[in-house]
């Protein structure tokens, strides 16, 4: 398409548009362009806030005609800074394609394609009701759920791409399809893990689960007795029920969780925090909390909405991070020792002015386990651990030093690793070698055959791209 051409498409575009479109003439260009992630620092042609699915069907056909760079963003979450781009389009779903609504009979809750995690919970919680997702209420549904969706209540009720109902979602061809079981259910295979590769998603209807009492809170040790404190848990964990979920942060700063006052600022802590779904007085949650004697022990009855927001400060908007991750069946001797003896190593090269820990461990198994691995598009449904380290940075400095620290880090623990996969909402490597490891060889060429179906010209592609089979050699 010429110029002159793209001009006209624009035209046309903002007169069909009933959303907003923003440029770098508007006075708002700098919030409106910006993500979570500041590394990401982008300079995109316009932005289009989308006011409904036709909204979206137009930004769609106007941005392929017109042959400009298009990304997709809901929360703005995305690590590697998917959701914005230079010199494209972005179709930003999340300021007027946020809303959420619970059914009559509370059984689905049906969200639009830009809603956050919070509004998920807001909709769903005060009925007794929860769908499970990320543990950050800023997040987007949108990332979150088509990569997979790991949190707190993954172990009791899966996944949370396992509780799509059906989806509409806008193709690149910019037509409106509905996928569910029954209907295109190739690309409901794809789009519970494979990202947002295939199309936008405008509408999602999830399965909700029931919530009752919830027991909450961490257990805070000494890093120095940390090794001892993570394999007593790795062998509770392994009898453990499906209602209990562990988080784990190592090498955390007092003051990071509340703590500045009870001990000095050099001093560095092992956070387990307990989400169980039932009563404090029940044995495993003794069987936890007695294990080792912690320092504190901070687990009470909890609202739930609560512990979802409980780390949204520390991982506010506006600073710069790098991270990598991987599943493991176990925590064994060797993982749980290079994890401690890492993020101990961290503290001599960390930014000061970065709150967070740097390794952190999540509980899986359960019901994050029940489907089989070939169910769908997400892997690694054996793991029962999610073993991560993220850092953040505030200058370009410390980015080259910390980022190198990172990744030599990260390849010694990933030794330990008794699992190749690795959840794609937590990697920043895109090499065709780091997708093989999120997906495996099979799952990957049948994602692609589906991408060359869906989207053959791979117009969605600023995202952890998955190549159409055609365009294969
Ligand atoms: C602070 C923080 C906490 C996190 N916590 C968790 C957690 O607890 N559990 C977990 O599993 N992950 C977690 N993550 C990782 C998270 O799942 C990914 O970063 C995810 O991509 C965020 O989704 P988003 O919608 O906010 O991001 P965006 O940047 O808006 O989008 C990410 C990708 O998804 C695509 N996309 C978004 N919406 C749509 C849509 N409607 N249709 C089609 N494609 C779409 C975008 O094109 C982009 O490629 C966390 C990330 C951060 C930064």
């Amino acid at each position: 398409m010429t110029s002159v051409e793209a001009y006209h498409g624009a035209g046309a575009l903002l007169r069909k548009f009933k959303g907003r479109i923003i440029t770098a003439n508007s006075a708002d260009y700098g919030s409106a362009r910006s993500v979570w992630n500041r590394d990401a620092d982008r300079y995109p042609l316009a932005i289009a806030q989308p006011s409904d699915v036709e909204d979206v069907i137009a930004a769609v056909r106007f941005a392929r005609d017109a042959d400009l760079p298009t990304s997709v963003r809901c929360g703005g979450h995305s690590y590697q800074g998917h959701s914005t781009c230079d010199r494209g389009l972005v179709i930003d779903l999340s300021t007027a394609m946020g809303c959420v609504r619970l059914d009559q009979s509370c059984n689905l809750v049906r969200a639009e394609g830009g809603a956050l995690l919070g509004a998920v919970d807001r909709a769903t919680v005060p009925a007794g009701r929860v769908v499970p997702a990320g543990i950050v209420s800023h997040t987007g549904l949108g990332g979150l759920s088509l990569g997979g969706g790991i949190g707190y209540l993954s172990r009791s009720f899966g996944l949370t791409c396992d509780q799509f109902q059906r989806l509409q979602l806008v193709t690149a061809a910019g037509e409106l399809v509905r996928v569910s079981e029954s209907e295109n259910p190739d690309l409901f295979w794809a789009l519970r893990g494979g990202g947002g590769n295939f199309g936008i998603v405008t509408q999602f209807d999830l399965r909700t689960h029931p919530l009752g009492p919830v027991q909450a809170g961490p257990l805070i040790y000494s890093m120095d007795n940390a090794i001892d404190v993570l394999q007593a848990i790795e062998a509770l964990m392994a009898e453990a029920p499906r209602e209990l979920s562990l988080t784990i942060a190592l090498a955390i700063k007092p003051r990071a969780i509340g703590l500045g006052d009870a001990f000095p600022a050099t001093a560095r802590l092992l956070s387990v925090y307990i989400v169980y779904r039932g009563h404090a007085d029940e044995e495993i949650v003794t069987a936890v909390r007695t294990c080792r004697r912690p320092l504190f022990d901070l687990v009470k009855p909890s609202n739930f909405l609560t512990v979802q927001a409980r780390l949204d400060k520390v991982s506010q908007h506006g600073v710069a991070w790098y991270m990598k991750s991987g599943h493991s069946q176990t925590l064994n001797a060797g993982l749980i020792e290079r994890m401690v003896v890492s993020s101990m190593e961290y503290q001599r090269i960390a930014s000061p002015e970065v709150e967070r820990e740097v390794y952190s461990i999540q509980s899986l198994g359960g019901a994050t386990s029940d489907l089989s691995e070939d169910a769908t598009a997400y892997s690694g449904r054996k793991a029962q651990w999610h073993c991560a380290v993220e850092v953040g940075f505030k200058s370009q400095e410390e980015r080259e030093r910390i980022v190198d620290w990172t990744k030599e880090s990260w390849a010694k623990t990933q030794r330990f690793l008794d699992m190749r996969t690795s959840y794609v909402n937590m990697n920043f490597e895109e090499s065709a070698r780091a997708l093989e490891s999120v997906y495996g060889t099979e799952k990957l060429a049948r994602l692609q055959r589906i991408k060359a179906v869906y989207d053959p010209d791979n117009f969605f592609r600023l995202n952890t791209n998955i190549l159409p089979s055609s365009h294969l050699g």
